[in-house]
């Protein structure tokens, strides 16, 4: 239906006059491969929708990509939703029958995939049941032999397609992009985003890390690079804030250490955001130490930063800092900004307000509450499930009624996650309600004795789980990965002991101490790279 001129939508397509006007020379960077500027992307936004016209895409039809973090991938997340059909962001780390499950559940018509997962679509491609045209991805290798039945190769394509393309207007509440959440066991839940929410999204990811003075506020002179995959919740819907603020864009492809740090360096990025395991996969690398990255800052979202982290990160110049969403959210639900009093705290201090789960953002409404939704004082202790309302949170699951009334009992989206919030407002994440162990009819947070152990000089990485215990319920349980060459430094007693001076000190109870910690060589990780405790839970029970 077409909106009157006095309601004009909140359009996606609305996003790209703004950089072609400020910044029309500004780059979009993929790789050490190439670059071009905005004025390029919008060209190449149109020759994508004509393409895909050209194979016979309609309003409400669903596009779905398989990628690395490419400018390709930056130019599907314009294109598909502008034409009106909705872009489908694939997990390209998911088994081959989840894979088949979100491709035939999201009723894909087109997919477009990377030569890389061109196995991984083969292995499937005989259960699928809607998709009609393949499209190849490459960076300008020779065709792969493959038994996929391929329509073209999106350069040659683009490069054949007509250079003008008249995006429609139509209803702001058209579904402009849906993915799945990665559940580890039982099958993903697919959510979905409509333009509107992604706009109002993308005015909130402004909002919460833009608008404040705090110790790290973005501005359209910073140079941003994912390194959270496209596919995890649209890279956090930070393309469309950057694109929207016409900064330059960084886009990584696979994330390989070595190219992250190079890029970094070299084309001076100062903005990316991530999961905990990529910053700590980046500052254990022995190359970081003769980088300067002290102009670098780096939301951490997905888990919870640690203080041990976070303190790593700042040894390294990296100005590092919390944020907090879902799937479900979009993702962006707070920011851990320090408000300007607390930019005179020492340094102690300050890491922990980084390490925070933040602050909402504007346009969120968060609350924690008790068993029966009311909602809790905030005393920075008590704590209780979080729940939310924003405009840009999903309206429920795909295909999933009972899912989606769960999700949103009593007219607020149920996080699942357990919290508090302090005196100043900030939200403390202290568990998942999943996660959280229970003992002797008592809580622990998982999370926080995660967090003591990270401080440990020793530890590298930790996860703690609550195993079954006979007497108790659940007992704590610490996994710990030392740092090379601290094997010796850290025995299970030894971390034992330093987790029982915190009980001592009363920042945790004493049936908090673990009373097995056992050293291992890895932590097993989700397909986003986030501490697979579900898996723990089972490998050590
Ligand atoms: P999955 O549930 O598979 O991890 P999501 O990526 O949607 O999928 O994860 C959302 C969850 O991640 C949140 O509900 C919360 O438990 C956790 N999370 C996200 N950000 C933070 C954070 N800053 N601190 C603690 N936990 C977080």
């Amino acid at each position: 239906q077409t909106p009157s001129a006095y309601d004009y939508p909140l359009l996606i397509k609305n996003i790209l006059p703004t950089p072609l006007t400020y910044f029309p020379d500004r780059e979009i960077v993929y790789r050490d491969k190439m670059s071009y500027t905005y004025v390029e992307l919008n060209r190449r936004v149109q020759r994508l929708a004509n393409t895909l016209e050209g194979l016979g895409v309609k309003q409400g039809d669903t596009v779905a990509v398989m990628d690395w973090d490419s400018h390709r991938y930056l130019e599907c997340f314009f294109a598909v939703p502008m034409m009106g059909a909705v872009l489908h962001t694939i997990n390209i780390r998911l088994s081959p029958e989840q894979l088949i499950y979100t491709i035939n559940h999201a009723e894909d018509d087109v997919i477009l995939v990377n030569a890389d997962f061109l196995p991984l679509l083969a292995a499937v491609k005989d259960q699928m049941k809607t998709v009609r045209k393949i499209v190849l991805l490459t960076d300008g290798e020779a065709d792969p032999d493959t038994p996929v039945n391929i329509e073209g190769e999106y350069e040659r394509l683009l490069a054949g397609a007509a250079p003008d393309y008249d995006f429609p207007d139509f209803d702001e509440n058209a579904m402009a992009t849906t993915f799945y959440t990665t559940g580890t066991t039982g099958l993903p839940k697919g959510v979905y985003f409509s333009h509107r929410q992604i706009m109002l999204h993308t005015y909130g990811l402004m909002s919460g890390l833009c608008a404040y003075e705090s110790q790290a506020a973005v501005n359209s002179g910073d140079v941003y690079m994912p390194m959270t995959p496209m596919f995890h919740v649209h890279a956090w819907g930070m393309p469309y804030l950057f694109t929207m603020m016409g900064n330059k864009q960084v886009y990584p492809g696979k994330y390989e250490p070595e190219m992250l740090l190079k890029l970094i360096v070299s084309q001076n990025v100062t903005f990316s955001h991530c999961v905990p395991t990529i910053i700590h996969m980046l500052v254990s690398s022995p190359v970081i130490k003769d980088l300067d990255l002290s102009r670098w800052k780096v939301v951490i979202g997905g888990s919870a930063l640690s203080r041990g982290l976070c303190k790593a990160g700042l040894e390294n110049g990296i100005n590092l800092y919390t944020a907090y969403g879902m799937s479900e959210t979009c993702p962006l639900l707070t920011v851990a900004n320090l408000k300007p009093h607390m930019m005179e705290w020492d340094a102690e201090r300050q890491v922990e307000m980084r390490c925070r789960t933040g602050l909402p953002v504007p346009n969120v409404m968060l609350e924690v509450v008790d068993t029966d939704g009311k909602p809790l004082p905030h005393d920075g202790k008590t704590a209780g499930e979080v729940v939310v309302r924003s405009p840009w949170l999903t309206q429920g699951y795909i295909q999933d009624p009972e899912k989606s009334e769960e999700l949103w009992a009593n007219g607020w989206l149920h996080t699942g996650d357990i919290g508090f919030i302090d005196q100043e407002g900030y939200l403390q994440i202290t568990d998942r309600v999943k996660d959280v162990i229970k003992t002797g009819g008592e809580w622990i947070s998982s999370l926080a004795l995660e967090d003591i152990i990270s401080r440990h000089p020793a530890v590298s990485e930790a996860a703690v789980i609550g195993v079954p215990d006979p007497k108790w319920g659940e007992r704590p349980m610490a996994l710990v990965v030392l740092k090379p060459g601290e094997e010796k430094a850290a025995t299970p007693d030894d971390l034992k002991a330093f987790f029982a001076r915190f009980a001592e000190d009363g920042v945790i109870p004493r049936y908090g101490v673990p009373d097995r910690v056992q050293i291992v060589d890895t932590i097993a990780k989700t397909s986003v790279g986030k501490i697979n405790k579900k898996q723990l839970r089972v490998d050590f029970k």
